[in-house]
């Protein structure tokens, strides 16, 4: 199918994971967007954008960060504060900068990004992990209340 740029309907706003590339009922692939056309990943002048924090930057309707992109997770990684130590494991290997953290602080999961792929689970170091795979259905407190007791050495 082929779609012009000006009938591309762009649900606009600045809430993170919110937008859907959408024309009519369906949605439109990034294969579909008029060949040629420029794409510009921010409004405006971007000139200091290193310098923002992500939720600070004025993000184009094109950017990824806006869009939900996890639609198809069919497990999750849910996140334990009680027993995290900041360590930055998780955010370092990410492969989807899915971690939030700030300051040094592990805040949680970008569930409109995260894939489920469960590399920060696997990193994360604690006894029990402080990150665990869940079903992408399951509710957050109850998957808390089923969290792991600290495993102990066996003696030797
Ligand atoms: S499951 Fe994968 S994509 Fe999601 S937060 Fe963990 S490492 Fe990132
Ligand atoms: S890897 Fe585990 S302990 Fe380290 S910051 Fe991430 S959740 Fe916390």
């Amino acid at each position: 199918m082929s779609v012009k740029l000006q009938d591309l309907n762009l649900c606009a706003n600045d809430k993170r994971g919110k937008n859907q590339l959408g024309i009519g009922t369906g949605l439109v692939g990034w294969d579909e967007v008029t060949q040629g056309t420029v794409l510009t990943s921010f409004e405006g002048d971007a000139t200091d954008i290193v310098s923002k924090k992500a939720e600070e930057r004025a993000y184009s309707d094109f950017n990824s960060y806006t869009a939900t992109v996890a639609s198809w997770r069919v497990i999750k990684p849910v996140f334990n504060r009680d027993i995290c130590i900041d360590c930055q494991n998780c955010w370092v290997w990410c492969p989807d900068t899915s971690i939030i953290s700030r300051d040094k602080q592990m805040l949680g999961i970008d569930y409109d990004h995260c894939k489920g792929c469960e590399v920060c689970s696997e990193v994360c170091p604690t006894n029990p992990k402080s990150l665990l795979m869940f079903n992408e259905h399951e509710d957050l407190e109850v998957a808390l209340s089923k969290w792991p007791e600290k495993k102990k050495k066996e003696k030797k």
